[in-house]
């Protein structure tokens, strides 16, 4: 079990050699040319922080949480140091203290939990959007408010959210079809709801019994990342008893970093029977689903809805997506579709959760390999498995007059059904 304690911390910090590997896939380090937005300069900030919270604490936090969580330091590691963690107990121990600290965990354990209040907050705040035409100017300069001057912009949050359109969805189990229980996530859920849409009519016509449970809530990860731990268990153990009760055999989510929290981090934080088994029938929407719309394809039979003239298809793989093989997604895509899927580089879209807000130039900076290949390609469709780099990416090529239509591969795949 991960347990920020002074004792964890303090021998993940020795574990670390100072060997430097990190530094080349950091991009916090590439884009700020600083040791402090490294990892291994990270973790020397996090040796330093002890005793009470002052200004020089708070300078040194702010410099740790200039880092995307993308994880590609852990995976570096050769001695697999837990940065993440490291750098969530920094920032806990800093913002997770006075007003800060108590409207954090007013939001994650007072109103995330609560759906149906949650629900009722976002959906004023997308009907106040659409007064002040938030939505219909892409360059309003209400789309920054509150973030003024760093052009930074907010989500547009859909009138209806996912769970509202597909409603319960529930259905009976049969011997014969397994029941797949979808998790919407909280992206997806208010900003994207067509992607949980088109999840379950993909679903549905490939033949699948499909369930959305009531009551799932947030997967967790933004009070994961923000290093309140507490908050995440709470929210994790209320996922795995609604979906424990709606006796799902698999469980598919849309989003790379909810599946990423639920398959890897969800049995590390309750460390018990049923996270771990809720986990092992975690399952990516997308590489459940491509997989077998290829298999029934065949190779004779290709889809119609994707024409030759239609311009190169691409696909970016998120950070969060390392605990599935998303090869599998673009290999059925490519034996559908009879096209070529090229590969975007490798490497951070720039969103990662508010980082692109706090750091806007930073956000775009670290998207510009993309941004560069998505032009060099003449891209018209660049498939990405996680709204969140579909939000920031949409944005980025927009911004470079780029006309790329960013969709998740199951919305891509219900225009072939
Ligand atoms: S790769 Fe690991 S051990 Fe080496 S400097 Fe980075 S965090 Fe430390
Ligand atoms: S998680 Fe990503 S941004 Fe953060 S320190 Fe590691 S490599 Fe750098």
């Amino acid at each position: 079990m991960v347990a920020a304690s002074e004792a964890f911390l303090a021998d993940e910090l020795d574990r670390c050699s100072k060997c430097g590997t990190c530094l080349s896939v950091c991009p916090s380090y590439k884009h700020f040319h600083d040791e402090t937005a490294s990892p291994r300069g990270r973790l020397e900030l996090c040796r330093g922080l002890s005793g009470a919270v002052d200004t020089h604490t708070k300078a040194a936090v702010s410099a740790v949480c200039r880092c995307l969580g993308c994880l590609r330091c852990m995976r570096s590691c050769p001695s697999s140091v837990r940065v993440d963690v490291c750098v969530q107990a920094a920032a806990w121990r800093t913002y997770g203290s006075g007003i800060q600290g108590v409207f954090r965990r007013c939001v994650m354990r007072g109103l995330v939990p609560r759906r149906r209040i949650f629900r009722q907050v976002l959906r004023a705040a997308a009907a106040a959007q659409a007064l002040v035409g938030l939505r219909s100017s892409e360059n309003s300069v209400l789309r920054h408010l509150p973030m003024l001057g760093t052009r930074a912009k907010l989500p547009v949050l859909a009138r209806r959210d996912a769970a509202s359109i597909v409603g319960r969805a529930r259905v009976p189990k049969t011997k014969d079809r397994p029941t797949v229980a979808v998790f919407s996530g909280c992206l997806s859920n208010f900003v994207y709801p067509n992607v949980v849409v088109d999840t379950l009519a993909s679903m549905r016509a490939l033949g699948l019994a499909v369930a959305v449970p009531e009551n799932q809530t947030c997967c967790g990860v933004p009070a994961w990342i923000a290093g309140d731990h507490e908050s995440a268990r709470r929210l994790a153990r209320a996922n795995v008893s609604v979906f424990e009760k709606a006796g799902a055999d698999r469980i598919v989510t849309v989003c790379a970093s909810c599946g990423r929290m639920l398959k890897e981090t969800y049995p590390e934080l309750l460390d018990n029977e049923s996270g771990i088994r809720f986990a092992a029938k975690v399952e990516d929407a997308a590489s459940l689903l491509w997989p077998m719309r290829a298999a029934r394809a065949g190779s004779a039979t290709r889809a119609s809805g994707v024409g030759a003239a239609e311009r190169g298809i691409a696909y970016h793989r998120p950070c969060h997506s390392v605990w599935y093989d998303s090869g599998e997604i673009v290999r059925s895509v490519e034996a559908v579709t009879g096209r070529e899927v090229r590969m975007m580089p490798d490497g951070c879209c720039g969103c990662a959760g508010t980082f692109a807000m706090r750091f806007p130039e930073a956000g775009r900076a670290v998207a510009r390999p993309i941004v560069k290949a998505a032009r060099a390609g003449a891209i018209g469709t660049l498939l990405t498995p996680c709204p969140a780099c579909m939000m920031h990416l949409d944005a980025v090529l927009r911004e470079a007059g780029l006309d790329v239509k960013v969709q998740h591969p199951v919305s891509f795949l219900a225009r072939l059904q």
